[in-house]
């Protein structure tokens, strides 16, 4: 049976209050503190949200992209890390579908309720060019035995199944999932980066961690076409935080510009605080243009890839110019941590790195444009 328009309605809805009554309230205190306060996944776990874009079949809500996407740019106008933690859990999910074998899915897909999983691919030695990875996959009999170390893996330390992109022995690629519990695992250095504050992006060691064959998505030398099917799927994802990050920025910079006035003249007023807004607005606008149509693309099976990586590449930048926009709106106090336009402008700043950087975007999708 499929979700009518109700049920995504609902979904909306139920997704905006929860946003409202429990997110929202510590965006600043995630900014803050570096870290999701105690029992706020658990609210999310509750919620279901780990499982709205699972199927049914296996114990999930079966919504579709275009529902999640939305889900998560409403998400992001109250907290951007949250959103960026489900972006990281959803976009896996969907490798497992596209790529994963009965007894693999079987295995796994039904924890994907309450388990995060994560999608690894960058090594110390760089992220652009996976060609280069280091991560050995070896076959014995009827298993592989995987050793390598990953960095920067979004939910790093705090997601507990893995898709870990691999060389094996004859230099193919591939991707096999990899459980936080299996002997020879471990988690490494969490990152201390400058922004999305409440999202874990850490290190994973595998020292001869044993795989059964079961646990290959896809075939062997499909490694990379999984990685680059990842990443689509993120950056619609992606895109759909930008909007919510940008959204945020908006409505912080209206509601500021009714109240501070400019001598007698509320700052909305003005000229230079209009050209600002509009600014933002026609940004917000545009993002949520872009990564809706690769959300539709994806559902009704036409490509996506090359609008999901303007969703991310056009809604990073403008992300952070809004932000930056919203700021000097704000005057002085957009400078302080008592306003969240700051860390607006640090969490947009990550999406211009992560699931592929600007330059790899552009390159992207200039080879996209020559190929037509
Ligand atoms: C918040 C965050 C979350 C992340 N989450 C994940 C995750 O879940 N999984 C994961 O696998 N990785 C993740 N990453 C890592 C991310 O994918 C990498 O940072 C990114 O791919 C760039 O790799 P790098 O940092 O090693 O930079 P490098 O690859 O070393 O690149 C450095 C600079 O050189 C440029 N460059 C590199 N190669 C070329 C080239 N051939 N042509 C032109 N320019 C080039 C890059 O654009 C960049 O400006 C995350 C990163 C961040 C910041």
């Amino acid at each position: 049976m499929s979700i009518t328009n109700d049920q995504n309605q609902m979904l909306i809805q139920m997704i905006k209050e929860f946003t409202t009554n429990e997110l929202a309230p510590l965006d600043m205190t995630i900014d803050a503190n570096g870290d999701y306060p105690d029992g706020l996944l658990q609210k999310v776990i509750d919620t279901g949200l780990l499982g709205i874009t699972l199927p049914r079949e296996y114990g999930g809500a079966g919504f579709d992209y275009v529902a999640a996407a939305e889900a998560l740019e409403k998400i992001a106008v109250g907290n951007a890390s949250m959103a960026v933690t489900l972006e990281g859990h959803f976009k896996t999910i969907e490798q497992f579908i596209k790529y994963g074998n009965k007894e693999l899915n079987e295995k796994y897909l039904p924890s994907a309720v309450k388990r995060i999983f994560a999608f690894s691919m960058t090594e110390p030695s760089g992220g652009s060019n996976p060609k280069g990875i280091a991560t050995r996959a070896i076959k014995q009999g009827h298993n592989w035995v995987i050793t390598g170390d990953k960095i920067m893996i979004t939910n790093g330390g705090l997601a507990e199944v893995y898709c870990v992109l691999s060389k094996t022995q004859d230099d193919q690629m591939a991707v096999f999932v990899v459980d936080k519990d299996m002997p020879g695992f471990k988690f490494g250095k969490r990152e201390d980066f400058i922004g999305l504050k409440g999202v874990p992006v850490g290190e994973i060691v595998l020292n001869h961690v044993v795989v059964p064959e079961s646990h290959l998505l896809g075939t062997i030398g499909e490694g990379l076409e999984i990685g680059d099917n990842a990443h689509a799927d993120a950056r619609v994802l992606m895109g759909a935080v930008l909007t919510g990050i940008t959204d945020h920025a908006l409505q912080t910079a209206v509601s500021y510009s009714k109240e501070r006035k400019a001598l007698d003249t509320p700052l909305y007023q003005l000229q230079v605080t209009q050209e600002k807004i509009a600014d933002i607005a026609i940004a917000k606008q545009n993002t949520q243009a872009l990564y809706q149509k690769g959300a539709q693309n994806k559902i009704t099976g036409r490509p996506y890839a090359e609008v999901a990586a303007m969703a991310k590449s056009y809604g990073s930048r403008s992300a952070v110019a809004a932000s930056d926009k919203a700021l000097q709106i704000l005057g002085g106090y957009g400078y302080s941590h008592e306003y969240p336009v700051e860390h607006l402008i640090r969490d947009a700043r990550a999406m211009e790195l992560a699931e592929g950087t600007i330059e790899k975007m552009n390159f992207e999708i200039t080879n996209a444009e020559i190929a037509k």
